[in-house]
């Protein structure tokens, strides 16, 4: 095989500079608006053992039955495939909750991440086997306003991203586990006898995961289903109840929303509240994001009853929505300055100039080859440099340097020493690059 045969695998693709400058642009989003709400970051492994999903996202799902990338090495102490590439963040944000028992911390804890999951999905548009989530968590406390609060911490970040009027928030209740125990049956039910009618697909997911039937794309499911028992004939007057306190408070908070009674999502450990963020015109099929409670998991994965809700937004489709409604991703990429340089000794000192330059924020590249000072410029040029600083044997011998507006193609003489702050002042002082370590010390009490 030559090395031009290699291509990214099947279902993944490369984050090029340009997405990435997106990536960078959401993160800082997401961060910002979790921060203001006490999330702190947490990172789990990408790989965790395979049970913590089977049993928490639930051996029947798309997930698991068809998706999980299952590792495995010839040096495996623990088995065959006894792990798997995380899918999702909460299953494995829940082991770390249990293993460090962090219900002795103050409650509700706040946890966001942001990062790679995987899936052995068929690839198609938007739908990536490797892909990325930035993802929000509230365990340890349940209250109507908790499930509130997370949303609207949500539209922000789609807020400030430009994007939420490309969306709709849909909701439903889908009771307690009990509640839905009960409307499975009852669907079962319904379905005998009417089995012959379902695509193979479905009659397959009434045997394994009935409830899914509901977000079913095919025509004839829909169909049938018009006349089956519903899901919220089954909610407890409690599930009712908190579904309508969430309503108020979300209206509360100005956030406006469609009630969706098909909303179930496809994870099996979802309680009471379900939430979708869903493209205006396609609808489910391209959702940016999604979350619910999951009072049940911890208990489930071996940890005390303990509720708790989450939410992941996919970066990908963040991105791709940014980009249809022609929102650049700011970013602090740009080439200020451009040295070349001709001979030995300019070499050393520019080489010494592009150092000192970059130190006061400036963001500078040097040509230090051998190329001619014209080829150099026309690199300038091409990396969309600013200005250009020029030294050939002449400036070193009168100690200047010359200066090039690109844009204006106009030129200067300097003297060398000047050649910094001159560059510093064209710049302008709040456009330097000087972050520093130190910044992330920068908070200030407010009466100091
Ligand atoms: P889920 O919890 O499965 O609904 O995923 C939450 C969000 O992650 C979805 O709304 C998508 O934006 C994104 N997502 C899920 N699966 C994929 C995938 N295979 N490729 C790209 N994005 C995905």
């Amino acid at each position: 095989m030559t090395e031009a045969q290699f291509r990214t695998p099947k279902g993944t693709h490369d984050i090029l500079p340009e997405d990435n400058r997106y990536m960078t642009y959401i993160k800082k989003a997401v961060r910002h608006r979790a921060r203001q709400a006490g999330y702190q970051r947490i990172d789990t492994p990408l790989f965790e053992r395979r049970d913590i999903f089977e049993r928490g996202i639930g051996e029947h799902t798309d997930i698991v039955e068809k998706e999980l990338f299952l590792v495995s090495s010839p040096h495996a102490e623990d088995g065959e495939y006894a792990f798997a590439l995380r899918p999702e963040f909460t299953a494995g944000i829940c082991r770390s909750y249990i293993e460090h028992s962090m219900d002795q911390l103050p409650q509700p804890v706040e946890f966001y991440s942001i990062g790679p999951l995987f899936r052995h999905d068929r690839p198609q548009k938007g739908r990536y086997r490797q892909f990325h989530q930035c993802n929000l968590e509230v365990i340890g406390l349940k209250d109507p306003s908790i499930d509130a609060q997370l949303i609207q911490v949500v539209s922000k970040i789609f807020g400030d991203l430009q994007i939420l009027d490309r969306l709709t928030l849909q909701i439903n209740n889908i009771g307690m586990a009990e509640n839905r125990q009960a409307y499975i049956a009852a669907l079962r039910e319904y379905f005998i006898g009417k089995e012959r009618n379902l695509p193979d697909s479905d009659r397959q997911r009434l045997e394994t995961n009935p409830l899914r039937l509901l977000d079913s794309k095919e025509e004839d499911t829909q169909i049938l289903l018009k006349s089956a028992p519903t899901l919220d004939q089954f909610l407890s007057d409690e599930s009712k109840e908190y579904h309508q306190t969430v309503l108020e408070y979300l209206d509360t908070l100005g956030i406006p929303y469609e009630q969706n009674p098909g909303l179930v999502r496809g994870l099996d450990y979802y309680t009471q509240t379900v939430f979708e963020f869903w493209d205006q015109h396609t609808g489910s099929q391209n959702a940016v994001g999604g979350g619910g409670r999951y009072d049940g998991l911890i208990e489930l994965l071996g940890g005390k009853p303990t509720p708790g809700i989450g939410f992941a937004g996919g970066m990908e489709r963040i991105i791709w929505h940014m980009k249809e409604a022609d929102i650049p991703a700011p970013h602090k990429d740009q080439v200020d300055v451009f040295v070349a340089q001709l001979g030995p000794e300019a070499k050393k000192q520019c080489l010494l100039l592009i150092s000192q330059l970059r130190d006061r924020g400036v963001h500078t590249l040097g040509a230090l080859g051998e190329a001619s000072l014209k080829s150099q410029m026309r690199h300038a040029d091409k990396f969309g440099a600013k200005f250009a600083l020029l030294m050939g044997q002449m400036e070193v011998k009168e100690g200047t340097i010359i200066l090039r507006d690109m844009a204006a193609g106009k030129q200067q003489h300097v003297s060398f020493d000047e050649a910094i702050p001159t560059v510093i002042k064209l710049l302008g002082e709040k456009n330097l690059d000087t972050y520093s370590i130190k910044d992330a010390l920068g908070y200030v009490d407010a009466d100091t």
